[in-house]
Protein backbone atom coordinates (compact mmCIF):
# COMPACT_ATOMS: atom_id res chain seq x y z
CA UNK A 1 0.00 0.00 0.00
CA UNK A 2 1.53 3.72 -1.23
CA UNK A 3 1.62 5.94 1.51
CA UNK A 4 1.48 9.57 2.21
CA UNK A 5 3.64 11.17 5.53
CA UNK A 6 2.51 14.72 6.75
CA UNK A 7 4.13 17.67 7.72
CA UNK A 8 5.36 17.85 11.35
CA UNK A 9 2.71 19.43 13.38
CA UNK A 10 -0.33 18.28 11.16
CA UNK A 11 -1.47 15.61 12.40
CA UNK A 12 -3.34 16.83 15.05
CA UNK A 13 -6.80 17.25 13.65
CA UNK A 14 -6.57 13.95 12.04
CA UNK A 15 -5.63 12.08 14.89
CA UNK A 16 -8.83 13.64 16.38
CA UNK A 17 -10.67 11.93 13.59
CA UNK A 18 -11.48 14.88 11.68
CA UNK A 19 -11.26 13.48 7.95
CA UNK A 20 -10.03 16.01 5.26
CA UNK A 21 -5.76 16.20 4.66
CA UNK A 22 -5.25 19.22 2.68
CA UNK A 23 -2.56 19.09 0.47
CA UNK A 24 -0.55 21.52 2.37
CA UNK A 25 -0.16 19.51 5.13
CA UNK A 26 1.49 16.46 3.02
CA UNK A 27 5.10 16.40 3.66
CA UNK A 28 5.79 13.52 1.30
CA UNK A 29 3.97 10.87 -0.61
CA UNK A 30 4.50 7.75 -2.76
CA UNK A 31 4.63 8.05 -6.50
CA UNK A 32 2.26 7.11 -8.54
CA UNK A 33 -1.29 6.79 -6.86
CA UNK A 34 -3.90 6.48 -8.83
CA UNK A 35 -6.65 8.71 -7.99
CA UNK A 36 -9.25 6.78 -5.19
CA UNK A 37 -6.48 4.84 -4.73
CA UNK A 38 -6.58 3.62 -0.54
CA UNK A 39 -3.05 4.94 1.04
CA UNK A 40 -1.50 5.02 4.49
CA UNK A 41 -1.29 8.12 5.89
CA UNK A 42 1.31 8.50 8.54
CA UNK A 43 3.44 11.03 10.56
CA UNK A 44 6.92 11.61 10.39
CA UNK A 45 8.43 9.29 12.57
CA UNK A 46 6.08 6.70 10.97
CA UNK A 47 3.18 6.77 13.22
CA UNK A 48 0.01 5.13 11.51
CA UNK A 49 -2.64 7.82 11.33
CA UNK A 50 -5.59 6.12 9.31
CA UNK A 51 -6.50 4.53 5.41
CA UNK A 52 -7.98 6.85 3.41
CA UNK A 53 -8.79 7.38 -0.45
CA UNK A 54 -5.62 9.67 -2.46
CA UNK A 55 -6.97 12.25 -5.25
CA UNK A 56 -3.95 14.38 -6.33
CA UNK A 57 -6.88 16.55 -8.31
CA UNK A 58 -8.22 17.76 -4.67
CA UNK A 59 -7.49 20.62 -2.45
CA UNK A 60 -8.50 17.66 -0.10
CA UNK A 61 -5.98 15.56 -1.35
CA UNK A 62 -6.38 12.36 1.38
CA UNK A 63 -9.97 11.32 2.41
CA UNK A 64 -9.49 9.39 5.87
CA UNK A 65 -11.71 6.45 6.32
CA UNK A 66 -10.74 4.11 9.03
CA UNK A 67 -8.31 5.13 12.20
CA UNK A 68 -8.06 0.96 12.86
CA UNK A 69 -4.49 -0.14 11.60
CA UNK A 70 -5.57 -4.00 11.64
CA UNK A 71 -8.72 -3.10 9.06
CA UNK A 72 -8.64 -3.28 5.17
CA UNK A 73 -10.61 -0.76 3.19
CA UNK A 74 -12.32 -2.69 0.84
CA UNK A 75 -15.36 -3.72 -0.53
CA UNK A 76 -16.47 -5.96 2.06
CA UNK A 77 -15.68 -2.61 4.54
CA UNK A 78 -17.91 -0.35 2.30
CA UNK A 79 -20.58 -2.65 2.56
CA UNK A 80 -20.16 -2.88 6.29
CA UNK A 81 -20.37 0.33 6.61
CA UNK A 82 -23.02 1.77 4.05
CA UNK A 83 -25.39 -0.97 5.78
CA UNK A 84 -24.47 -0.15 9.39
CA UNK A 85 -25.28 3.60 8.01
CA UNK A 86 -28.69 2.27 6.86
CA UNK A 87 -29.49 0.41 10.02
CA UNK A 88 -29.12 3.70 11.69
CA UNK A 89 -32.04 5.29 9.80
CA UNK A 90 -34.45 2.22 10.77
CA UNK A 91 -35.74 4.29 13.73
CA UNK A 92 -37.44 6.72 11.18
CA UNK A 93 -39.15 4.25 9.63
CA UNK A 94 -42.77 5.01 11.56
CA UNK A 95 -42.05 8.93 10.17
CA UNK A 96 -41.37 8.73 6.96
CA UNK A 97 -40.46 6.49 3.98
CA UNK A 98 -37.81 9.34 2.87
CA UNK A 99 -34.45 8.95 4.44
CA UNK A 100 -31.06 10.11 3.83
CA UNK A 101 -29.06 6.61 4.06
CA UNK A 102 -25.88 7.58 4.10
CA UNK A 103 -24.43 11.53 4.86
CA UNK A 104 -20.82 11.36 3.35
CA UNK A 105 -18.21 12.38 5.97
CA UNK A 106 -20.62 12.08 8.51
CA UNK A 107 -21.07 8.48 8.05
CA UNK A 108 -17.63 7.68 7.54
CA UNK A 109 -17.82 7.32 3.89
CA UNK A 110 -16.66 10.52 2.17
CA UNK A 111 -18.40 11.97 -0.56
CA UNK A 112 -20.68 9.41 -0.41
CA UNK A 113 -24.90 11.04 -0.60
CA UNK A 114 -27.70 8.24 -0.37
CA UNK A 115 -30.94 9.34 -0.07
CA UNK A 116 -33.96 6.81 -0.75
CA UNK A 117 -37.56 8.07 -1.56
CA UNK A 118 -39.69 5.21 -1.15
CA UNK A 119 -39.10 2.79 -3.75
CA UNK A 120 -36.70 5.30 -6.04
CA UNK A 121 -32.61 5.78 -4.86
CA UNK A 122 -30.55 8.19 -5.46
CA UNK A 123 -26.76 7.98 -4.97
CA UNK A 124 -24.10 10.90 -5.10
CA UNK A 125 -20.60 9.71 -5.59
CA UNK A 126 -18.65 12.80 -5.09
CA UNK A 127 -15.34 11.29 -4.86
CA UNK A 128 -12.41 9.85 -6.21
CA UNK A 129 -12.60 6.90 -3.65
CA UNK A 130 -16.28 6.63 -3.71
CA UNK A 131 -16.60 6.47 -7.49
CA UNK A 132 -13.95 3.48 -7.58
CA UNK A 133 -16.77 1.92 -5.18
CA UNK A 134 -19.89 1.92 -7.27
CA UNK A 135 -20.79 -1.85 -8.18
CA UNK A 136 -20.69 -2.63 -4.59
CA UNK A 137 -22.49 0.23 -3.48
CA UNK A 138 -25.84 -0.22 -5.64
CA UNK A 139 -25.48 -3.99 -5.51
CA UNK A 140 -25.84 -3.06 -1.72
CA UNK A 141 -28.86 -0.72 -2.24
CA UNK A 142 -30.19 -3.52 -4.18
CA UNK A 143 -29.94 -6.01 -1.91
CA UNK A 144 -31.25 -3.77 1.29
CA UNK A 145 -34.43 -2.32 0.02
CA UNK A 146 -35.28 -3.64 -3.80
CA UNK A 147 -35.96 -0.12 -5.07
CA UNK A 148 -37.55 -0.09 -8.40
CA UNK A 149 -35.16 2.50 -9.70
CA UNK A 150 -31.54 4.24 -8.91
CA UNK A 151 -30.67 7.76 -10.11
CA UNK A 152 -27.20 9.08 -9.97
CA UNK A 153 -27.63 12.64 -8.95
CA UNK A 154 -24.35 14.42 -9.20
CA UNK A 155 -23.23 17.75 -7.01
CA UNK A 156 -21.41 20.00 -9.45
CA UNK A 157 -19.91 22.11 -7.08
CA UNK A 158 -18.19 18.89 -5.17
CA UNK A 159 -17.57 17.04 -8.20
CA UNK A 160 -16.01 19.95 -9.90
CA UNK A 161 -13.88 20.12 -6.47
CA UNK A 162 -12.47 16.86 -6.94
CA UNK A 163 -11.54 17.03 -11.01
CA UNK A 164 -14.44 14.12 -11.71
CA UNK A 165 -16.38 14.29 -14.29
CA UNK A 166 -19.98 12.97 -13.44
CA UNK A 167 -23.05 12.28 -15.44
CA UNK A 168 -26.54 12.00 -14.33
CA UNK A 169 -27.98 8.86 -14.82
CA UNK A 170 -30.38 5.53 -14.38
CA UNK A 171 -27.87 3.16 -12.26
CA UNK A 172 -31.07 0.51 -11.34
CA UNK A 173 -34.20 -0.15 -12.62
CA UNK A 174 -36.77 1.87 -13.89
CA UNK A 175 -36.68 5.44 -12.46
CA UNK A 176 -39.65 7.56 -12.14
CA UNK A 177 -41.74 10.03 -10.28
CA UNK A 178 -42.72 8.76 -6.63
CA UNK A 179 -44.97 9.70 -4.00
CA UNK A 180 -43.42 9.93 -0.44
CA UNK A 181 -44.86 10.44 3.36
CA UNK A 182 -43.61 12.59 5.86
CA UNK A 183 -45.07 13.40 9.40
CA UNK A 184 -48.46 11.90 7.75
CA UNK A 185 -48.45 14.36 4.44
CA UNK A 186 -47.79 13.32 1.22
CA UNK A 187 -45.58 14.21 -1.08
CA UNK A 188 -45.16 14.07 -5.33
CA UNK A 189 -40.91 13.34 -5.56
CA UNK A 190 -39.29 13.34 -9.12
CA UNK A 191 -35.73 12.32 -8.30
CA UNK A 192 -34.47 13.22 -12.11
CA UNK A 193 -35.53 16.69 -12.00
CA UNK A 194 -36.04 17.64 -8.30
CA UNK A 195 -33.59 20.21 -6.91
CA UNK A 196 -31.40 18.53 -4.83
CA UNK A 197 -31.85 15.04 -4.80
CA UNK A 198 -35.69 15.82 -5.27
CA UNK A 199 -36.87 17.40 -1.94
CA UNK A 200 -35.69 18.80 0.81
CA UNK A 201 -35.68 16.14 3.46
CA UNK A 202 -33.23 17.94 5.94
CA UNK A 203 -36.27 19.86 6.68
CA UNK A 204 -38.53 17.08 7.39
CA UNK A 205 -38.96 17.76 11.23
CA UNK A 206 -38.41 21.88 11.25
CA UNK A 207 -42.05 21.44 8.65
CA UNK A 208 -43.28 19.99 11.34
CA UNK A 209 -42.22 22.22 14.33
CA UNK A 210 -43.17 25.01 12.59
CA UNK A 211 -46.87 24.22 11.92
CA UNK A 212 -47.28 24.73 15.96
CA UNK A 213 -46.42 28.09 15.30
CA UNK A 214 -48.51 28.47 12.00
CA UNK A 215 -51.59 31.31 12.57
CA UNK A 216 -53.75 33.04 10.55
CA UNK A 217 -52.62 34.81 7.12
CA UNK A 218 -49.20 33.18 6.19
CA UNK A 219 -46.52 33.81 3.71
CA UNK A 220 -43.82 30.35 2.85
CA UNK A 221 -41.09 32.33 0.91
CA UNK A 222 -39.04 29.83 -1.63
CA UNK A 223 -41.55 27.11 -1.17
CA UNK A 224 -40.40 24.99 -3.60
CA UNK A 225 -42.62 22.27 -4.11
CA UNK A 226 -44.73 23.04 -0.84
CA UNK A 227 -42.72 21.01 1.82
CA UNK A 228 -44.09 23.80 4.32
CA UNK A 229 -47.05 24.46 3.06
CA UNK A 230 -48.60 21.52 3.02
CA UNK A 231 -47.81 21.31 6.95
CA UNK A 232 -48.95 24.72 7.33
CA UNK A 233 -52.43 25.15 5.31
CA UNK A 234 -54.47 23.02 7.56
CA UNK A 235 -53.45 25.79 10.61
CA UNK A 236 -53.83 28.80 8.95
CA UNK A 237 -56.77 31.13 7.36
CA UNK A 238 -54.56 31.74 4.05
CA UNK A 239 -51.21 30.48 2.79
CA UNK A 240 -49.50 32.45 0.34
CA UNK A 241 -46.53 30.68 -0.98
CA UNK A 242 -43.88 32.17 -3.32
CA UNK A 243 -41.01 30.31 -5.60
CA UNK A 244 -39.10 31.65 -8.57
CA UNK A 245 -39.51 28.33 -9.97
CA UNK A 246 -42.68 27.42 -12.51
CA UNK A 247 -41.81 23.71 -12.64
CA UNK A 248 -41.69 23.74 -8.06
CA UNK A 249 -44.93 25.61 -8.07
CA UNK A 250 -47.05 23.21 -10.85
CA UNK A 251 -45.34 20.13 -8.04
CA UNK A 252 -46.57 22.16 -5.13
CA UNK A 253 -50.36 22.39 -6.95
CA UNK A 254 -50.00 18.37 -6.49
CA UNK A 255 -48.87 18.08 -3.53
CA UNK A 256 -51.70 20.71 -1.97
CA UNK A 257 -54.45 18.18 -3.79
CA UNK A 258 -52.59 14.98 -2.39
CA UNK A 259 -53.07 16.48 1.45
CA UNK A 260 -56.69 18.10 0.53
CA UNK A 261 -55.41 22.24 1.23
CA UNK A 262 -55.97 23.66 -2.22
CA UNK A 263 -58.86 25.52 -0.80
CA UNK A 264 -56.41 28.21 1.40
CA UNK A 265 -53.15 28.40 -0.77
CA UNK A 266 -52.18 30.80 -3.49
CA UNK A 267 -49.15 29.67 -5.86
CA UNK A 268 -47.26 32.83 -6.85
CA UNK A 269 -44.55 32.83 -9.55
CA UNK A 270 -41.76 35.76 -8.06
CA UNK A 271 -38.82 36.70 -6.98
CA UNK A 272 -39.34 36.84 -2.76
CA UNK A 273 -37.42 39.33 -2.09
CA UNK A 274 -39.63 41.52 -4.99
CA UNK A 275 -42.23 40.16 -3.70
CA UNK A 276 -41.97 40.92 -0.03
CA UNK A 277 -40.42 44.38 -0.35
CA UNK A 278 -43.86 45.13 -2.66
CA UNK A 279 -45.82 43.80 0.04
CA UNK A 280 -44.22 46.14 2.40
CA UNK A 281 -44.90 49.20 0.22
CA UNK A 282 -48.43 47.92 -0.18
CA UNK A 283 -49.13 47.72 3.73
CA UNK A 284 -50.00 43.72 2.97
CA UNK A 285 -49.58 41.66 6.23
CA UNK A 286 -49.23 38.23 7.42
CA UNK A 287 -49.48 36.38 11.03
CA UNK A 288 -46.99 34.21 10.12
CA UNK A 289 -43.95 34.28 7.67
CA UNK A 290 -41.30 31.50 6.56
CA UNK A 291 -37.89 31.52 4.52
CA UNK A 292 -35.78 28.96 3.35
CA UNK A 293 -34.11 30.39 1.08
CA UNK A 294 -31.52 28.40 -1.22
CA UNK A 295 -27.79 28.65 -0.46
CA UNK A 296 -26.78 31.89 -0.75
CA UNK A 297 -22.89 31.48 0.32
CA UNK A 298 -21.69 27.68 -0.57
CA UNK A 299 -18.14 28.85 0.77
CA UNK A 300 -16.65 31.46 3.73
CA UNK A 301 -15.83 33.73 0.77
CA UNK A 302 -19.19 34.22 -0.50
CA UNK A 303 -20.27 34.95 3.25
CA UNK A 304 -20.60 38.72 3.40
CA UNK A 305 -22.61 39.35 0.01
CA UNK A 306 -25.15 36.37 1.47
CA UNK A 307 -25.71 38.14 4.75
CA UNK A 308 -26.28 41.56 3.04
CA UNK A 309 -29.06 39.34 1.42
CA UNK A 310 -30.09 37.59 4.62
CA UNK A 311 -30.31 41.04 5.93
CA UNK A 312 -32.23 42.79 3.37
CA UNK A 313 -34.82 39.34 3.59
CA UNK A 314 -35.34 39.50 7.33
CA UNK A 315 -35.88 43.88 6.90
CA UNK A 316 -38.13 43.19 4.41
CA UNK A 317 -40.43 39.93 6.14
CA UNK A 318 -40.37 41.86 9.53
CA UNK A 319 -41.87 44.81 7.29
CA UNK A 320 -45.05 42.45 6.74
CA UNK A 321 -45.59 41.31 10.12
CA UNK A 322 -48.47 41.84 12.29
CA UNK A 323 -47.41 42.66 15.65
CA UNK A 324 -46.13 39.24 17.69
CA UNK A 325 -46.16 37.66 14.27
CA UNK A 326 -44.26 34.52 13.88
CA UNK A 327 -40.89 34.70 11.79
CA UNK A 328 -39.23 30.66 10.81
CA UNK A 329 -36.16 31.49 8.97
CA UNK A 330 -33.32 29.43 7.84
CA UNK A 331 -30.53 29.38 6.09
CA UNK A 332 -28.67 26.44 4.44
CA UNK A 333 -25.32 28.05 3.90
CA UNK A 334 -22.66 26.29 5.00
CA UNK A 335 -20.50 29.34 4.44
CA UNK A 336 -22.66 30.92 7.25
CA UNK A 337 -22.02 29.84 10.92
CA UNK A 338 -25.39 29.82 13.05
CA UNK A 339 -24.96 32.85 14.84
CA UNK A 340 -23.88 35.39 12.11
CA UNK A 341 -27.32 34.11 10.29
CA UNK A 342 -28.89 34.95 13.56
CA UNK A 343 -27.04 38.14 13.62
CA UNK A 344 -28.97 39.11 10.11
CA UNK A 345 -31.99 38.46 12.18
CA UNK A 346 -30.87 41.04 14.57
CA UNK A 347 -30.12 43.86 11.59
CA UNK A 348 -33.37 43.57 10.11
CA UNK A 349 -34.74 43.84 13.13
CA UNK A 350 -32.95 46.92 13.99
CA UNK A 351 -33.77 48.71 10.94
CA UNK A 352 -37.47 47.70 10.98
CA UNK A 353 -37.70 49.25 14.59
CA UNK A 354 -38.83 45.89 16.19
CA UNK A 355 -38.06 43.80 18.79
CA UNK A 356 -37.55 40.03 18.26
CA UNK A 357 -37.60 36.98 20.78
CA UNK A 358 -36.11 33.32 19.83
CA UNK A 359 -38.86 30.91 19.91
CA UNK A 360 -37.28 27.94 19.16
CA UNK A 361 -33.32 26.95 17.40
CA UNK A 362 -33.61 24.52 14.10
CA UNK A 363 -31.17 22.48 12.68
CA UNK A 364 -30.78 19.88 10.16
CA UNK A 365 -32.86 16.28 10.15
CA UNK A 366 -31.03 13.62 12.38
CA UNK A 367 -30.32 11.70 9.07
CA UNK A 368 -27.92 14.37 8.28
CA UNK A 369 -25.97 14.07 11.24
CA UNK A 370 -22.85 15.91 12.48
CA UNK A 371 -20.22 14.08 13.55
CA UNK A 372 -18.51 15.92 16.34
CA UNK A 373 -15.25 15.67 14.92
CA UNK A 374 -16.44 17.06 11.93
CA UNK A 375 -18.35 20.53 12.52
CA UNK A 376 -18.39 21.55 8.90
CA UNK A 377 -21.17 19.12 8.47
CA UNK A 378 -23.46 21.04 10.25
CA UNK A 379 -24.99 23.59 7.61
CA UNK A 380 -28.55 23.83 8.02
CA UNK A 381 -29.57 26.53 10.56
CA UNK A 382 -33.23 27.92 11.55
CA UNK A 383 -35.01 30.30 14.09
CA UNK A 384 -38.43 30.29 15.04
CA UNK A 385 -39.00 33.77 16.51
CA UNK A 386 -42.07 35.86 17.70
CA UNK A 387 -41.86 39.76 16.14
CA UNK A 388 -42.95 42.00 18.37
N1 LIG B 1 -38.86 25.28 1.66
C1 LIG B 1 -38.67 24.30 0.63
C2 LIG B 1 -37.25 24.25 0.10
C3 LIG B 1 -36.72 25.57 -0.43
S1 LIG B 1 -35.35 25.39 -1.48
C4 LIG B 1 -39.14 22.94 1.13
O1 LIG B 1 -39.50 22.81 2.30
O2 LIG B 1 -39.16 22.00 0.35
C5 LIG B 1 -35.17 26.99 -2.12
C6 LIG B 1 -36.19 27.39 -3.18
O3 LIG B 1 -35.98 28.76 -3.50
C7 LIG B 1 -36.13 26.67 -4.52
O4 LIG B 1 -37.38 26.10 -4.80
C8 LIG B 1 -35.82 27.75 -5.57
O5 LIG B 1 -36.53 27.56 -6.77
C9 LIG B 1 -36.29 28.99 -4.87
N2 LIG B 1 -35.65 30.26 -5.20
C10 LIG B 1 -34.34 30.54 -5.37
N3 LIG B 1 -34.14 31.88 -5.48
C11 LIG B 1 -35.36 32.47 -5.36
C12 LIG B 1 -35.81 33.81 -5.36
N4 LIG B 1 -34.97 34.83 -5.46
N5 LIG B 1 -37.14 34.03 -5.18
C13 LIG B 1 -38.00 33.01 -5.08
N6 LIG B 1 -37.63 31.72 -5.04
C14 LIG B 1 -36.32 31.45 -5.19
Amino acid sequence: MKTVTLKPGREKLPLLRHPWIYANAVDSHDNDIAPGEIVRVVTGKDGFIAYGSFNKNSQIIVRLMEWDAAKTVDESWISEKLRASCARRSNLASVTDAVRLVHAESDLLPGLIIDRYNDMVTVGFHTAGMNRFRGIIIRELTDLYTPEGIYERVDTHAAKAEGLTLEEKTLFGTVKETEITEHGKKYSVDVVTGQKTGFYIDQRDNRHIVAEYVSGDVFDGFCYTGGFTVHAAPHATSVTSVDSSGDALDRMRINCEKNGCTGNVSAIEADVFDYLRKSAEDGKMFDTIILDPPKLAPTRQAAPKALRAYKDMHLFAMKCLKPNGILASFSCSGGVPRDDFRTTIAWGAKDAKRDVQVLRVLSQAEDHPVRLSFPEAEYLKGFICRVI
